[in-house]
């Protein structure tokens, strides 16, 4: 239901568009939009970009296979037009920063396209603005899931509607999310499973160590619920490797992620082939070109705005991954609800979501997507769904 103030700016606009109709509007022009008010009475508005670095900080030391952390870098973008912001964020672990950019490359990115997105007038023609954004550089992914989510908070505010209706989607589908369980002594792990184990349905666990075996006891001895597992390319021997699934499965193990380095990738085929269990790729997929060559490789692929430049082309990969029959996870890095939310839209079309980053941070900015009973649950807000806190 659109909100009173959202029902003011519209009968405000139509009334400016009323006023202005005798001179301006053609005769075909039966639904004008906020863009073309604009255009008619002369005054193009434009975008404008703005950003800032904004470090958070996880609510508990972050241990995964290769190092520890307590902060992640973060740059918020704010893309405004005609009066209405969408927001966007890039986040950059460190241990990732070579697929996704530096800070400093992203603010540098950033600063690019704050000087130059002034030449699109049109924010709805997403793929040239999106395109064109790509063609920027080879890389700094993070910083092109910065603007491109941005840019679908902004259109899909300006069309006052969420990003899952607008593809279509039923978010009574929304998945259960996987909650991670973080390395550490078995008493930690002892203790916050049993605070987890009453909010999700599913959790996670980071594996890839020489203590596999006794993380996965500790949590078994607390509680029943299924567990993603997730090896990080941990695991170096292929028979090793399936030895280890097939006492996972016995576990009541669910799915498996990245269970081998993935430049190995013949291993890791014969390891899926025989595998008990649904094999995921993460570190081995980053953008939409690298799905065909996984097909078989793997059962299915972990999409993550961050590595894929955004939205856009993670639907795209949804749409690839299901043409080539693979099954699809969502995943994301240590964010504020706002890039979590944004993935979250198109959460009803993944098999497994793993959407916890902005319950692992304690300086979040917004407040969207929220879990409820373990679930998924989208909020009715347009564009991606946020709302500062
Ligand atoms: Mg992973």
């Amino acid at each position: 239901m659109p909100s009173r103030r959202d029902f003011l700016k519209t009968a405000a606009w139509t009334a400016l568009g009323t006023a202005l109709m005798p001179s301006v509007v053609r005769a075909d022009e039966s639904h004008p939009s906020l863009f073309h008010i604009n255009q008619r009475v002369g005054t193009k508005p434009m975008m404008t970009l703005r950003f800032f670095p904004y470090e958070l900080r996880l609510r508990h030391v972050f241990t995964v296979a290769s190092y520890s952390r307590s902060t992640t870098p973060d740059i918020q973008v704010e893309l405004e037009y005609d009066g209405v912001t969408g927001y966007g964020e890039a986040s950059m672990p460190p241990y990732l920063q070579k697929e996704l950019g530096t800070p400093q490359s992203v603010m540098t990115f950033l600063k690019q396209v704050q000087d130059t997105i002034g030449q699109f007038t049109d924010p709805f023609r997403m793929e040239d603005i999106l395109t064109y954004i790509d063609g920027l550089s080879p890389g700094d992914s993070a910083a092109k899931a910065a603007v491109d989510i941005a840019l679908h908070d902004l259109v899909g505010k300006l069309l006052q509607a969420p990003w899952y209706k607008l593809w279509g989607l039923n978010n009574e589908k929304a998945p259960f999310t996987t909650y991670t369980i973080g390395i550490d002594t078995p008493e930690v792990v002892r203790q916050k499973t049993e605070e987890c184990a009453a909010r999700f349905r599913i959790l996670k666990v980071k594996l890839g160590r020489d203590n596999d075996q006794e993380m996965i006891e500790t949590i078994r001895s607390v509680t029943d619920l299924p567990i993603a597992v997730d090896a990080n390319q941990g695991w170096t021997d292929k028979h090793r490797a399936l030895d280890m699934i097939h006492w996972l499965k016995e576990q009541g193990i669910v799915l498996v992620e990245q269970p081998m380095p993935k430049e190995r990738l013949d291993d890791i085929a014969w390891v899926t082939q025989h595998s008990p269990l649904p094999i995921f790729a993460d570190e081995a997929v980053q953008r939409l070109k690298d799905i065909p060559a996984l097909k078989g490789a793997y059962t299915g692929i972990n999409i993550k705005l961050m590595k894929c430049t955004g939205m856009r082309e993670a639907w795209k990969m949804v749409t690839l991954a299901r043409a080539l029959d693979m099954g699809v996870m969502v995943g994301c890095m240590t964010e504020t609800s706002c890039a979590i939310s944004a993935a979250a839209q198109f959460s009803p079309a993944v098999d497994f979501a793993d959407l916890d980053g902005s319950l692992l941070i304690a300086n979040d900015r917004f407040k969207g997507m929220e879990v409820v009973e373990g679930k998924i649950t989208l909020p009715e807000r347009p564009g991606i769904g946020v709302v500062k806190c």
